[in-house]
């Protein structure tokens, strides 16, 4: 089989647009348990059925299934490389394709820890044994700046390469606490894949008003 669209990517040589209004909403404020599952690909958070998280893009609508971590970052920012790369995993009920969402890490030592970053450090390494619950809020994971993100058709970066992968990807980074960077990289190691070629893709460098629904 000739792959033609892969992922990641190195995010340059972009096409600057306007999103259309509406383009991106995410139901990504309250809270929903999850549970941690290890991998030889590293940690991940599977939601199981999550009919009430959901993302639309262009007004379609992908349900939230699962995120995990890639340690340094898969795709790059105009050939920078980030401390790590959370990947929010969404899939359309009926066509089964898939919009996910990346979102780069930066560790900031010098970032205080809140009440709420604690409990989130706690709850990761608390949640082994995959039957402890952890409930996570996903627009907790947003940076502060998100009026801009790069869209393009890419793949799964694991096995098996699936090339039914809407991406979305934020230029800015969200920076995290050492404490909770040592919560979930400390016990494994995680891969980045290598970047793959662009070939004739377009690559969107869209400004957004991202909706945020509860
Ligand atoms: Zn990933």
């Amino acid at each position: 089989m000739t792959w033609r669209q892969q992922s990641p990517i190195n995010l340059h040589a972009t096409i600057r647009a306007d999103a259309p209004k509406d383009y991106l909403r995410l139901s990504w404020s309250a809270a929903v348990d999850g549970f941690r599952r290890d991998s030889d690909h590293g940690v991940a958070v599977n939601f199981g059925v999550t009919p009430d998280k959901y993302l639309e893009l262009d007004e379609k609508r992908y349900h939230l299934h699962q995120f995990h971590f890639h340690h340094p970052s898969e795709h790059l920012l105009d050939a920078k490389t980030f401390d790590a790369e959370v990947h929010f995993v969404h899939q359309h009920l009926d066509d089964l394709s898939l919009a996910v969402v990346g979102i780069f890490l930066t560790v900031d030592m010098s970032l205080k820890e809140t009440k709420e970053t604690t409990a989130l450090a706690e709850s990761f390494l608390l949640a082994k044994d995959a039957a402890t619950p952890v409930p996570l809020k996903p627009a907790w994971w947003l940076p502060e700046k998100r009026d801009r993100i790069f869209r393009y058709e890419g793949s799964l970066t694991t096995e098996p390469y699936t090339e039914s992968v809407s991406w979305i990807v934020l230029p800015e980074p969200k920076a995290i606490s050492p404490e909770l960077f040592k919560a979930i990289f400390g016990s494994h190691p995680h891969e980045a894949r290598a970047i793959q070629p662009h070939d004739r893709r377009y690559i969107l460098d869209l400004a957004v008003k991202m909706v945020l629904v509860k």
